[in-house]
């Protein structure tokens, strides 16, 4: 097992010097950011769809938001975090790639924040990474301002294998957040608007096309 994720990992392509500093930053201070091969199969995905504007739910420090917008240079993100030492430590990285005029970060709670301050916007992709177990609830407050033919994109659909656990191996504390994980990937595969797939990459992502 050990062997392949080495070769595997020998096939990601390299990083800026800054991408490999936030790396090492998201793994000093216990950031969870995305796995290589998941942000790679995502960063390809949104390459063939060339969406003009992204909505991120959950920056962390900035790095996934900043990988998309280098590579797609011609799409604007908007994204939101509830932590506020995260969004600065965001801000600062952002204006470090000068990234600041294509990606806006929001302080606040994805469920919190008034729907007001989405008042005409609408996005070509929605990127969902924040709380692990909230996903319906952030799939149904945020749906509303896809494009039609856009796509949602969801990531830590395996919960680093915890999904894949029988329950009665499931940590108790994490039970529940499980079981929410397992809904809201059934309920998503079987939703009439949406064209639905499980990819097994990274974290597991479901990838959904609007009808
Ligand atoms: N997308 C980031 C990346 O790959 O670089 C990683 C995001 S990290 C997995 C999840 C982030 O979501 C955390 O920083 C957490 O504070 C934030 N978060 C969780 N629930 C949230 C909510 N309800 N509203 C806003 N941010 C939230």
């Amino acid at each position: 097992m050990e062997v392949k994720e080495d070769y595997l990992k020998k096939l990601i392509k390299p990083r800026s010097d800054l991408f490999i500093e936030m790396e090492q930053y998201a793994k000093n201070h216990h950031v969870p950011i995305m796995q290589l091969s998941g942000m790679e199969s995502l960063i390809h995905l949104l390459s063939l769809q060339k969406p003009r504007s992204i909505l991120e739910l959950g920056t962390a420090i900035g790095y996934s938001s900043m990988r998309i917008a280098s590579k797609l240079e011609n799409t604007s993100i908007v994204t939101i975090e509830r932590d506020k030492e995260k969004v600065e430590v965001a801000n600062k990285f952002i204006e470090r790639a000068n990234l600041q005029k294509r990606i806006q970060v929001i302080e606040g709670d994805a469920l919190e924040v008034s729907d007001d301050l989405f008042q005409n916007m609408h996005f070509d992709a929605i990127f969902i990474d924040a709380a692990k177990g909230q996903y319906k609830k952030f799939f149904e407050k945020y749906a509303p301002l896809l494009n039609d033919g856009g796509v949602i994109y969801c990531d830590n659909l395996l919960l680093n294998g915890l999904s894949e656990l029988p329950m009665t191996e499931v940590p108790r504390r994490k039970r529940t957040m499980v079981r929410n994980q397992h809904q809201f990937t059934e309920w998503l595969l079987n939703h009439p608007d949406y064209d639905t797939a499980f990819l097994p990459v990274g974290d597991g992502m479901l990838i959904s096309i609007k009808r």
